[in-house]
């Protein structure tokens, strides 16, 4: 990570011309390609695994007959973790009032264009949750869809006597293969991190940041409190379990979610942390996991909480303390259907600004500086997504308490 951003900064600083050998063939050409493929090859594990394992979990919780504690336990800890960020958020922006004294902000407003795109609405992201076609659902990636109906699949499993003991046994083996097989994509981090932090390094714009920093830093402010305290004290206290030894065991994954700046691609790197390092048994880790990357976005929260204080403050607007509630609701029903890929947190923003009346083009002044606080935000929110899993095995008794402490082995290929 060091290497690359290093690498890329010196790039950006030597400026060189477009057409030259090393922009060409090196950053445009290999290290591009290197960063694209790294995505391209977790992304490719992202529906075998979210089926294959949910259909495990699901068959071993149908015959326990706790699938409706779980999901609604899980559910609820999903909402509530995200309505505390989102209201952390906003309490720091409120002390920190990024958007008064924002002149410099003046002409990004005017220089950058926003053309909002029509969020979908709360009720059609529950209708969209049924898949009509489950092959559909799963070439076209829709997570929810898929979880439902492996969900499903599994439960009718469980229930399905010799026929359905059959197919577990073929389940169960075809999960060995494709942990397998995220084992060796996974030894791959260090290159596809170090072409993604290259390209970070070579294109981030420091100028744009130093114009909106207060907003920045107070979105930054933000998600390393709700990362190093709130989750800590929530782990702490629901589990007993030490939150350094989590961190620790969390920093792959966070890595992985910074550099590709989406929930979705890290999921099979999360669903692996949690199971083999944070000991989540695989019928927890398997619905709670995905599950988290595609509605549990404690991160995106925090960045629209502080993006709706400082666009009314730039616009004047007093917020009044129930347009501070419906933001806090509205953020965190947003975060469901807010997709696990990179950017897609910004365009969710446009539902916040449209339910408390804030101009949507307010999102120009703070467009510039998405790309890297996007990254960031994607590394809090698969930190939540593991934190509830942990939390919810933990209540479950479904934890193997020696895993979670042990320290960690460096995995073979
Ligand atoms: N990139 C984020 C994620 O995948 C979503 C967002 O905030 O845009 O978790």
């Amino acid at each position: 990570m060091g290497v690359g951003i290093s690498l890329g900064a010196l790039l950006q600083w030597l400026a060189l011309p477009q057409e030259h050998l090393v922009n060409a063939v090196v950053l445009d050409g290999f290290i591009d390609a290197g960063g694209r493929i790294f995505i391209a090859l977790l992304k490719m594990l992202v529906v075998p695994l979210v089926f294959v394992s949910l259909v495990c979990g699901a068959a071993s919780l149908g015959d326990t007959g706790s699938v409706g504690r779980l999901g609604g336990k899980t559910i609820g800890l999903y909402l509530l973790t995200t309505a505390v960020a989102v209201s952390l958020a906003m309490m720091i922006a409120l002390a920190t009032d990024p958007g008064l004294g924002g002149e410099s902000a003046g002409d990004l407003a005017s220089a950058s264009t926003f053309e909002p795109k029509p969020a979908p609405s709360v009720k059609d992201t529950f209708i969209n949750v049924v898949p009509s076609n489950p092959i559909a659902a799963m070439a076209e990636g829709m997570m929810l869809q898929v979880i439902l109906f492996a969900l499903l699949f599994g439960l009718a499993l469980s229930k399905s006597g010799a026929s359905g003991e059959r197919l577990r046994v073929f389940f169960s083996d075809l999960n060995d293969v494709i942990v397998r097989l995220i084992s060796m994509i996974v030894s791959l981090t260090p290159v596809g991190v170090f072409c993604l932090m290259t390209q970070l390094g070579a294109t981030l714009g420091l100028a744009e940041i130093a114009k909106v920093a207060m907003y920045f830093a107070t979105v930054v402010i933000a998600l390393l409190v709700h990362a190093s305290v709130a989750y800590p004290l929530l782990l702490k206290t629901l589990t007993g379990l030490s939150p350094l030894m989590f961190l620790r065991k969390m920093r792959e994954v966070q890595l992985v979610a910074f550099s590709t700046s989406s929930s979705g691609a890290t999921l099979p790197v999360t669903l692996r942390t949690v199971e083999h390092k944070l000991g989540v048994q695989n019928n927890v880790s398997s619905f709670a996991v995905p599950l988290g990357a595609t509605i549990n976005m404690d991160g995106t929260a925090i960045m629209q909480g502080v993006a709706t204080v400082f666009i009314a403050q730039f616009y004047g607007i007093d917020l009044t303390l129930s347009a501070l509630l419906t933001v806090v609701l509205t953020a965190t029903l947003a975060s469901i259907g807010t997709a696990a890929v990179p950017g897609v947190g910004l365009i969710m923003l446009t539902l916040v600004l449209d339910q408390v009346g804030l101009p949507v083009e307010g999102i120009a002044l703070i467009i510039g500086v998405d790309r890297l606080l996007d990254m960031l935000r994607t590394a809090v929110n698969v930190t939540g997504d593991a934190t509830v899993a942990t939390i919810v095995a933990s209540s479950e008794d479904k934890l193997d308490r020696e895993i979670f402490a042990a320290p960690e082995v460096q995995t073979a290929s």
